[in-house]
């Protein structure tokens, strides 16, 4: 029998409800409560303290345009850090990418890897076996303070910033990324629904402003993310990377052999283009 229960959308007054079709796993782990169950519409879902985190049906919107968006502006793309990303979906779009020779993920939380193999075997595909890919257990912002290593790609696709992933928007953490990059890398962040979260894409703006040389947003429809577009924050010290032509873009693309989803080239130069409202926050308006 089905259970209705409310899954919180960190917004007071507003929210989201999931039928638990069937309970999958339900467990508080030495960091979050994890939860993960099936719905009818959404398949299987995954809860991280009470927020809904990724779903089967739609999870391709956000990993594809996490991943392809830098790896593909970047354009010669070896050596890739992921920070969170436990349920495996951008380790599993990264491992697309035959030119990338390298990749380290720092997931605070080993128990999101084992029951995103065992739950939502989807999401990493078999990622998690690809011998390009280390996978550290440890905190992100402590390992960007401390990497000895560089890197062309930096994702960090963490939580919101309450629990462990709060660390994940400071300026230091940004700077740590900052250090971390080879020349003409660029850091990509989950930033939230812009429309919701405002406040959240003026903070990242502002402690990125003084780090780097270039810094926008881009965004996507994720339907699960309720409330409108979800910011990605983008941050380089090339600001060529973000402003290439539809033909490079196109050219680059085409000589990976990926079939996606969602992205495509003419999205990903559409994607930086932003409502009003959010150019106002960042002070871009
Ligand atoms: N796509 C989701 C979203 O937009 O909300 C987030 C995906 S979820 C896989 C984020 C991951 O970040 C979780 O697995 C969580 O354990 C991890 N995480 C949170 N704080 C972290 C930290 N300080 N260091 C490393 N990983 C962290």
């Amino acid at each position: 029998m089905s259970e209705q229960r409310w899954i919180e959308t960190l917004y007071q007054g507003y929210g989201q409800s999931f039928t638990v079709d069937k309970l999958l796993f339900e467990y508080k782990t030495d960091h979050q409560h994890l939860m993960i169950f099936e719905n009818q519409q959404f398949g299987r879902v995954m809860v991280l303290d009470g927020v809904v985190q990724t779903t089967e049906r739609d999870e391709f919107v956000y990993h594809e345009m996490l991943t392809h968006v830098p790896v593909i502006a970047h354009g010669n793309a070896k050596r890739v850090l992921i920070i969170g990303g436990g349920d495996g979906g951008i380790l599993r779009e990264v491992c697309r990418h035959s030119s990338v020779e390298h990749i380290t993920q720092v997931e605070i939380d080993q128990s999101v890897i084992d029951m995103a193999k065992e739950h939502l075997p989807g999401h990493s595909d078999g990622a998690y076996d690809d011998p390009r890919a280390n996978i550290v257990i440890g905190d992100g912002f402590d390992f960007v303070q401390q990497c000895q290593e560089t890197f062309d790609v930096i994702i960090s696709d963490s939580t919101d910033p309450m629990g462990p992933g709060e660390v994940l928007f400071t300026k230091d953490f940004y700077a740590g990324c900052q250090r971390c990059l080879n020349p003409g890398g660029v850091l990509v962040t989950q930033n939230g629904v812009a429309f919701m979260q405002t406040d959240e894409a003026a903070n990242t703006a502002k402690r990125l402003t003084p780090l780097f040389k270039d810094w926008h947003f881009y965004s996507a429809a994720v339907p699960t993310y309720v409330g409108g577009i979800m910011a990605f924050a983008w941050a380089s010290d090339s600001a060529q990377l973000r402003q290439q032509s539809l033909e490079v873009i196109r050219q680059r693309w085409q000589a990976t052999g990926i079939k996606a989803r969602f992205y495509t080239p003419e999205l990903h130069l559409a994607a930086f283009s932003l409502p009003q409202y959010l150019l106002e926050a960042i002070g871009k308006a």
